[in-house]
């Protein structure tokens, strides 16, 4: 009767268990899930540049999407099992003593084998999933590689080497995982082995004890007993596969706490104001800076722009120009010195009211996915259709979009595929003067682009530069003969500065460069 009654109970509360759990294990798992892919991506957007140089792309995305992924699998799967186990497990043990002491104590020695067992294994396990995940992360490194490649591995024709190395990279996760996962099923049969070997010792004692009378066993409470022997292995096997699943997410979340806890290196100093409006004075006080520990990059530039000034950054590759104008915008703090707008260290501002009142234009301008209008209207989210439309015109752009098929409506991708380098760079223009900054930064496209185009250029950033203080990274001289000063910039120091007849006239580095693109044109 009591047998039944509790046979009873357990089948009841397993099937009503049951119910909840597929309500709760998809609503919080999901829950979880969402906030934590949410907090990683926020975090990632507010990384500095400095972290995103160090790392392929794709390792930060494999971060986002796949490693959240798979805890989630883990989350839904194991979670809300093991505490329907767990109590399961509970009243399982309950029954046994309550039915017979001696033959319960015989069943539980298993257990610490057991737990030695998950101990000893545990080690070896998160090593494998830790490899396993690492190589999951470079197989997505290079597949977000390849693809934003694509174009020169092409054009060199590299396909069957990219496909070799994805192929080398693919057969190696395969192999970390099979690794991962064998090592995880030596679990199961385990507990299979315990499993049995407490039921032969409980028959085996309880049988002998029938006979000698010892503490009230009898046929039925043996019978009874090693009933419940395998049900209170079940859930334990169930509760082993759990501590696999959680090794495994283990792996996945010190990845995802890695990022989350990667420091914001560039953020808000504790009471820094907001920049007020400014007019765009700019001062770089004995700025020296390096990426790298030791390799300086910058070394003691000074300069002074007034409002409205233009600056033209010319010098060799590498000379630091990019990494002059990249302090400004505070992408990067400087190892030593002060870099001033209108008399305020950027290092007591917010970051936003400096970003606000400055417009970047890289070289490679951007183009979001979306339509031409969408892409312009980044540099100001409430202006209207029509202030787009002027902007465009302003910069010249205008012309070029009406005749694309749907004009401002045309659809782009992120590569921006159906415009030219020069067609990109009138849009950012125009992206750029919609936002109106104080201050212009333009490192310059280096792509040989054509007089027409050229020209076109040249108006559209007349217009834009008007009024502004603006530092352009210059590469073909004949944009910037035209501003105010020049700086020709080498190993990270301004070596020249003035205007372009000054700078002529010295018979300098300057002069060279002029005249060495004069006399190849
Ligand atoms: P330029 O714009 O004059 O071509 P940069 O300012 O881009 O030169 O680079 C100056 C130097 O700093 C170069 O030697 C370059 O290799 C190095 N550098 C540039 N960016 C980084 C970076 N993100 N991490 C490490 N070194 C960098």
């Amino acid at each position: 009767g009591l047998l039944a009654a509790a046979t009873l109970a357990i089948s009841l509360f397993t099937a009503f268990a049951l119910k909840i759990k597929i309500n709760i294990m998809t609503k919080i798992g999901q829950d979880i899930v969402h906030d934590l892919r949410t907090d990683i991506f926020s975090h990632v957007q507010k990384l500095p540049f400095s972290y995103f140089d160090s790392r392929p792309h794709g390792k930060i995305q494999v971060r986002i999407v796949n490693y959240v992924n798979n805890l989630s699998d883990v989350l839904s799967n194991g979670l809300v099992n093991t505490i329907t186990d767990l109590c399961s497990l509970l009243f399982i043990i309950i029954f046994m003593f309550s039915i017979n002491l001696p033959l319960t104590l015989v069943v539980l020695c298993g257990l610490p084998v057991f737990i030695a067992y998950v101990f000893i294994l545990k080690k070896r396990q998160r090593r494998a999933w830790r490899i396993q995940s690492n190589k999951q992360s470079n197989l997505n490194a290079y597949i977000s590689e390849s693809i934003n490649g694509i174009r020169v591995t092409q054009s060199f024709v590299r396909e069957e080497e990219n496909i070799r190395i994805f192929d080398n990279l693919s057969a190696s996760y395969r192999a970390s995982w099979l690794h991962a996962v064998t090592i995880s099923f030596l679990m199961g049969p385990f507990v299979q082995l315990i499993s049995t070997a407490t039921s032969v010792a409980a028959y085996v004692l309880g049988i002998r004890w029938i006979m000698t009378g010892f503490s009230g066993v009898t046929v039925g409470i043996l019978v009874a007993f090693t009933a419940y022997i395998s049900r209170f292995w079940q859930p334990i096997t169930t509760l082993a596969d759990f501590i696999n699943n959680l090794l495994t997410a283990v792996s996945y979340v010190e990845r995802i706490f890695e990022t989350i806890d990667e420091p914001v290196t560039i953020h808000d100093r504790d009471g820094a104001l907001p920049l007020p409006p400014v007019t765009g004075h700019v001062e770089y006080k004995n700025i020296c800076f390096s990426y790298e520990d030791g390799v300086r990059v910058l070394d003691d530039i000074s300069f002074t722009a007034r409002a409205g000034e233009s600056i033209a950054i010319v010098g060799p590759t590498g000379a630091g120009k990019s990494t002059i104008v990249n302090l400004l915008s505070r992408f990067y703090n400087p190892d030593s010195g002060q870099v001033l707008v209108d008399g305020h260290d950027l290092q007591d501002v917010t970051i936003q009211s400096l970003r606000t009142q400055m417009g970047v234009m890289m070289q490679d301008s951007f183009i979001f996915k979306g339509t031409i209008m969408d892409n312009i209207r980044y540099g100001n989210m409430e202006a209207s259709d029509e202030q787009v439309m002027q902007a465009a015109q302003t910069v010249c752009a205008h012309d070029f979009i009406m005749q694309l098929e749907d004009g401002y409506q045309t659809e782009v991708n992120e590569r921006g595929s159906r415009l030219s380098v020069g067609q990109r760079q009138l849009i950012s223009f125009a992206r750029a003067l919609l936002a109106d900054p104080r201050i212009l930064i333009l490192d310059e496209a280096t792509s040989s682009i054509d007089t027409e185009t050229e020209l076109l250029l040249q108006r559209g950033l007349n217009k834009l530069l008007k009024g502004r203080t603006s530092f352009i990274i210059a590469h073909r001289l004949s944009t910037i003969k035209n501003c105010d000063t020049i700086f020709y910039v080498d190993h990270g120091k301004i070596m020249e500065r003035g205007s372009h007849y000054e700078l002529m006239a010295q018979l300098g580095q300057y002069y060279k460069l002029y005249s060495s693109q004069f006399a190849l044109l």
